[in-house]
């Protein structure tokens, strides 16, 4: 309950910041209870404490119907005999529920005293809980009970709200239903005054919601189906535009009051080497977004743009051509890379491109150097150097530019994303910033999480590529997995053998990659073959120089935990072999497999796995196997993992909505963007009277959500 207590609807009105010991059926004693477990202080949280699920009173079933695969359950009959067993901490209470139809058995394990005071033999009682079988028989542990009186009987057409609660509040006779009672305690104390509307009347009526405090009550205590859809409807949109609203006034309040340097022309840089050193023609997609890019840049602001692109999508490129823009306008620019390979990687690639071109480059990483580094700085803040390579680390320490003008940060996962783009905002006059993720990251999740920054996506893959050909195999299938790795690199190919990290422990995972190592050297042995390995415990030297060897072709087949999985490209590997593949993300196999097919041949991928799976693992598998598309993959991923599971989402709490979910609203979620947009549009700082509530409700919001602390 206590994750999604980070988005609450502010209600402020005086009948409802009452502290919630003033409600009729509370007390001092559950109000401690009721703050302790499930932080409710004031009438106002409980309004807020929305039920999980409804129950239909009219639905009670037969207790012979109960079968081992009911799962919830309501019935209703007679105790017919009740029973203290066991001792201490086995120590259970026993009650028989009988109907014409059979028996069922209730216990409970806490909260014996207060059952023992309640349930009486003889009495009927009504029943709900989830069911399970004991030696054969039914059984419901710790249902929600009560008397079932005459009114209830009466079969009355009405949905009531089942609310989460805890063993603690249970014990103390607060289970789901009594919470309830309070809720309808509260609702006939509250009017349509007390919940004032928070979305402008264009959006309601558009959109055609229901009003907020109609929403409000109808979600505790709603009279049919549809009006509780109603209800749900109008709170999940809510959540959602406030949220979209709240990343555009960042957004726009950026656009606005930033300022940045001006990129004022395409010059002579930029255009010579996209005449005539270009290597390949550009996609349509890259054109885009460097037009995108462009355009931000020519105005007095900062920019702070994610670029998303799928793996092999032609970031890099797109990354120089702007940093030959900058250099146009007598701007420096730095690009920072998560490893020194991948900087180095990218010098040499840099350097490659721009020929003999007037531009000035330079690597500086860890292992540059003292004097050679002393040499770079200076020539940095001089002004000498256009553009500056290293790794995070390195450019992130005090160094000096003479005029930096663009920051681009290769390869970033998930929320470094957001990290990274926000970070420069710190300095006095901020360079542009430019992010490129490591793999797409979902709509929805771009949407909330990242949605005060502006982004540009690379939806085309340079023509000419193969798709690669994966395949999963079980580990009984090695040796002949190992064979066809043998023809590839009888053709003069090279492979990649990948361990997974184990996180919860480094050791298991070196154990396990020595193992890998071992095995590998038994297949393909040492006279015949060169391996290097690379892993997260050797020195970065070390790291580097045996990667270094693998780039080369010096060795065939390299043997390494997930360090490579980030950007490295060697065209001529054309298999990876992922061992226990199912223990790897989405995400992360997709990176690694792009690892393989940068080159001109087919390239494989093969994903080792045991037999038995895990249903989301076999799931994983098959997606990997089905597609190559990392928009898809990145989808696919959020769906099986949920927004909670995602990496960094769960300390940001930006994903934390209370109702709406953005694996399952979706279509919500754009439609609040774009009214959030629109509301925005046309009053940027919500001062316009019919924007007024809107404003105060955010302010309200203020230090109640996490959002305020991501800004
Ligand atoms: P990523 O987006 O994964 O960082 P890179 O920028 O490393 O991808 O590009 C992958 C490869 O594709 C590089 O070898 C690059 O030179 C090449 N490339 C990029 N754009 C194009 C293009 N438009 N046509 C052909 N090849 C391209
Ligand atoms: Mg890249």
């Amino acid at each position: 309950m206590h994750e999604y207590n980070f988005i609450s609807i502010s209600i402020s009105s005086s009948i409802l910041s009452s502290p919630i010991e003033y409600l009729k059926g509370v007390g001092p004693l559950r109000a401690d209870l009721l703050k302790k477990e499930l932080g409710i202080f004031t009438f106002e949280d409980l309004l807020n404490h929305f039920p999980l699920r409804h129950i239909d009173r009219t639905k009670i079933e037969s207790i012979g119907n109960i079968t081992p695969q009911t799962e919830y359950i309501q019935v209703a009959g007679t105790i017919t005999g009740i029973e203290i067993l066991g001792e201490r901490r086995a120590k259970r209470m026993v009650a028989w529920l009988e109907d014409k139809t059979g028996i069922v058995e209730l216990t409970w394990f806490q909260g014996i005293q207060w059952m023992q005071k309640i349930l009486h033999e003889g009495s009927e009682y009504l029943v709900y809980g989830r069911t399970g079988f004991f030696n054969g028989r039914p059984q419901i542990t710790h249902p929600e009970i009560e008397l079932f009186t005459a009114e209830l009987k009466s079969g009355k057409s009405f949905l009531e709200p089942v609310y989460p609660t805890t063993e603690k509040l249970k014990a103390k006779g607060l289970n789901a239903r009594q919470l309830a009672k309070l809720t309808s305690a509260l609702l006939p104390l509250i009017s349509a005054k007390d919940v004032y509307e928070n979305i402008p009347e264009t959006v309601l009526q558009q959109l055609n919601l229901v009003n907020r405090f109609d929403a409000v009550t109808a979600i505790h205590f709603p009279k049919n189906a549809e009006e509780h859809e109603k209800a749900l409807h109008r709170l999940k949109f809510e959540e959602f535009f406030m949220a979209q609203v709240r990343m555009g006034m960042l957004r726009g309040k950026r656009h606005r009051h930033s300022h940045g340097v001006v990129f004022e022309k395409v010059g002579g840089l930029f255009n010579s080497f996209y005449n005539n050193y270009l290597p390949f023609e550009l996609t349509n997609a890259q054109k885009r977004v460097i037009k995108e890019i462009r355009s931000d840049t020519a105005r007095p602001r900062q920019m702070n743009r994610l670029l998303q692109g799928d793996v092999g999508s032609g970031k890099t490129i797109v990354a120089l051509l702007v940093m030959l823009i900058a250099a146009d306008n007598g701007f420096q620019s730095c690009l920072m890379a998560p490893t020194e390979i991948l900087a180095q990687q990218h010098y040499n690639n840099i350097s490659k491109l721009l020929g003999d071109l007037p531009v000035r480059t330079a690597l500086l990483t860890g292992s540059s150097k003292q004097s050679q580094r002393k040499v770079i700085l200076e020539n940095l803040s001089k002004g000498n150097i256009h553009i500056l390579v290293g790794t995070h680390a390195v450019i992130e320490e005090a160094v000096q530019f003479n005029k930096l003008g663009l920051a681009v940060v290769d390869e970033q996962h998930r929320f470094g994303v957001a990290q990274r783009a926000r970070l420069w905002e710190k300095a006095e006059t901020p360079p542009h910033v430019l992010v490129m993720t490591a793999t797409p990251i979902p709509r929805t999740l771009a949407m909330t999480a990242y949605g005060d920054l502006d982004y540009s996506i690379i939806d085309e893959l340079p023509p000419g590529r193969q798709p690669i050909i994966t395949v999963q195999r079980f580990e009984t299938k090695r040796a002949a997995v190992m064979d066809f790795v043998k023809e590839e690199i009888a053709k003069g190919r090279q492979a990649f053998f990948v361990y997974p990290l184990i996180e919860e422990s480094e050791k298991m995972s070196y154990e396990n990659l020595m193992e890998g190592y071992e095995q590998v050297k038994t297949f393909f042995p040492e006279h015949l073959y060169s391996i290097s390995m690379v892993h997260g415990k050797m020195p970065a030297e070390q790291k580097d120089v045996n990667m270094q060897r693998f780039k080369t072709g010096d060795t065939q087949i390299l043997v390494g935990t997930t360090v490579i999985e980030v950007g490295i490209d060697i065209p001529n590997a054309s298999v990876m072999v992922i061992e226990s593949a199912e223990k790897f993300g989405l995400s992360q196999l997709h990176q690694l497999r792009g690892r393989v097919g940068r080159g001109s041949d087919k390239s494989y991928c093969i994903l080792l796995s045991p037999y038995k799976l895990s249903n989301d693992a076999r799931e994983r598998l098959k997606i990997m196997c089905a597609t190559n598309d990392g928009f898809v993959i990145a989808e696919k991923d959020l769906e099986l993992r949920g927004p909670g599971e995602i990496e960094g989402t769960k300390q940001s709490g930006v994903l934390n909505f209370k109702l709406a979910s953005i694996v399952n609203d979706k279509s919500l979620l754009e439609l609040s963007k774009f009214y959030a947009d629109q509301v925005l549009s046309n009053d940027e700082d919500l001062s316009k009277e019919e924007n007024l509530r809107l404003n105060a409700f955010l302010i309200s919001q203020k230090g109640k959500t996490l959002w305020s602390r991501i800004s």
